[in-house]
């Protein structure tokens, strides 16, 4: 019998531990390595003065893939998680003082609320369309491999159908301009702009409008707490304020990893969380065919990062959901400033989440906990937060507040109990992640699809995990990217001499 191969872990986020999972369950014993005190990530919980936020993932879609997370390792996600359908979804609040409740089946609700938006018929064949991209999207997903799925998907991008960008989609089918904006928004939770992005992605329309939106009763965080609950019965050793520094490699192959504190771990297999281009640069500044691998990327840049105000409010906007979106006067000015100017834009379109909506417990009687976020550009070499902060008047942070105010969360800078801002700055620092990308990389070339090579290019049993490798930045593609890679690595493993 085979030796089993030892695996590390860099970075304890979603990726991580979900990784850990499915790599423990086949008998691999696995170290996770976290440089940070607590393990999640993005995922993260702040809790002050009665006020809890959860950040990160607080939308839950295709919930089966959380599920077979945990019958991986024979438990029942039921028996960890309560997860709460929500219905209406989001609230868009429009600045013509328009507003639009995103429903469980949106479309069926045309005959009342929504019928002088737009025409039924077309909206109809635009959600068949969705449907055949989600439908695709599945079949490609239980393909053997990641080769075919690649495959597949090169296909269908030539195919006439799948030509068009989302923006032209929509052109085509979405008449109305608020509803025509809403469904532009999707590729952005996947740090692409609707013009550049491909129509592949509308399976998050279907996906979240059929299959319905899901919140984890208690916040998010309990998803990291309960997969480390299930990780340590599995054995999987969990070591915090643990920052890799270097990979080790002989022969083109990993041999460990350094910590920053001198010590060494032997590995045979290594998952890195950070993106591969950090990883090179980082943590793999001594390898020879580094300089190299990193010319190729040159191309590439890091995705979006956000700016988020954590608000203790002392009020109740009985107007406000779970999910609310504040959008832009103008769409275009924003992505222009986003993604060509690389500054955050004057006018953002600005998410607002109240989960003291769904769980009262999350902020005290007669006061509400808003997570208040926005898409703003990463931080270039050598640039920090801190210019957008000054002078106070002109600040982002007083922009955002200012155009709730406008947008009917009224006297907002005054309601405000207790804050917290957390900028690109904190976030670089936080995560270890690119001008504090929060997405990981996107490479230029292939800005239609949300996947790079997840195996290290000439470093055997080296693999990438994490949003910029996989299927999508959001939970479920993740999930379902790492149950593939740990298969793929199963398979390395039992063919390698
Ligand atoms: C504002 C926001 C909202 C989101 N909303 C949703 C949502 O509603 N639904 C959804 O499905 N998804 C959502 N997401 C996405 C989801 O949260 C992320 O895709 C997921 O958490 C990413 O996990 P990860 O492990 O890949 O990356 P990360 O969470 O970034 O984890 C990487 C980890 O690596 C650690 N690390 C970095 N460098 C080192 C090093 N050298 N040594 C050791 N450790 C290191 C970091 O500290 C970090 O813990 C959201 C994300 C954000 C930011």
């Amino acid at each position: 019998m085979k030796k089993k191969k030892r695996i590390i872990i860099i970075g304890g986020g979603l990726s991580g531990l979900s990784a850990a999972l499915y790599l423990a369950v086949k008998g691999y014993p696995v170290i996770i390595l976290e440089k940070n005190k607590y393990v999640g990530g993005q995922l993260r919980r702040i809790q002050k003065k009665g006020f809890t936020f959860h950040i990160g993932a607080d939308m839950i879609t295709m919930p089966e893939t959380l599920s077979d997370l945990f019958a991986c390792a024979n438990k029942k996600m039921e028996d960890y998680l309560t997860l709460v359908p929500l219905d209406p979804q989001w609230r868009m609040f429009f600045p013509d003082g328009v507003t639009i409740d995103i429903t469980n089946h949106f479309s069926q609700s045309f005959d009342h609320e929504n019928r002088q938006f737009l025409s039924r018929a077309l909206f109809d064949q635009y959600f068949n369309l969705c449907k055949h991209f989600y439908e695709s999207m599945q079949q490609n997903i239980q393909s053997s491999s990641f080769q075919t799925f690649l495959t597949q998907q090169f296909k269908q991008l030539f195919d006439r159908n799948y030509k068009r960008n989302i923006h032209e989609t929509h052109h085509l089918f979405l008449d109305e301009p608020h509803i025509k904006q809403i469904f532009d928004l999707f590729p952005m939770l996947e740090s692409l702009p609707a013009n550049q992005a491909s129509p592949l992605l509308l399976y998050t329309v279907y996906s979240q409008l059929h299959l319905g939106l899901y919140y984890i009763k208690d916040g998010s965080y309990r998803l990291i707490e309960a997969l480390v609950q299930i990780l340590y019965e599995l054995g999987v050793e969990i070591r915090t304020e643990a920052e890799v520094c270097k990979i080790l490699t002989e022969c083109f192959e990993v041999v460990g990893i350094e910590l920053t504190d001198g010590t060494q771990l032997p590995a045979d297999v290594i998952l890195s969380s950070i993106d591969p281009q950090s990883t090179y640069k980082h943590l793999l500044c001594d390898f020879s065919q580094t300089p190299k691998i990193l010319k190729k990327w040159d191309q590439n840049e890091p995705s979006l990062s956000g700016h988020f105000l954590l608000l203790g409010i002392n009020n109740v906007y009985q107007e406000l959901l779970h999910h609310n979106y504040f959008l832009t006067k103008n769409p275009e000015q924003e992505l222009h400033f986003l993604f060509d100017k690389k500054e955050p834009a004057p006018d953002p379109t600005v998410y607002v989440g109240v989960s003291s909506c769904t769980d009262p417990h999350h902020a005290p009687s007669g006061k509400q906990n808003l997570l208040i976020f926005s898409h703003v550009p990463t931080l270039q070499e050598g640039e920090s937060w801190e210019k957008y902060r000054k002078p106070f008047y002109a600040s982002y942070r007083l922009k955002v507040i200012s155009k709730l105010e406008k947008m009917g969360l009224h006297h907002l800078e005054r309601n405000i109990d207790w804050e917290v801002e957390i900028t690109p700055t904190e976030l670089k620092e936080y995560l270890g992640s690119a001008g504090g990308s929060i997405y990981g990389i996107r490479s230029k070339k292939h800005h239609n699809l949300p996947f790079h090579s997840f195996k290290a290019n000439k470093i055997h049993f080296l693999y990438f995990i994490g949003g910029s490798v996989s299927y999508g930045h959001h939970i479920p593609m993740i999930l379902l990217s790492n149950k593939k890679i740990s298969e793929q690595i199963e398979r390395d493993i039992q063919t390698s001499p």
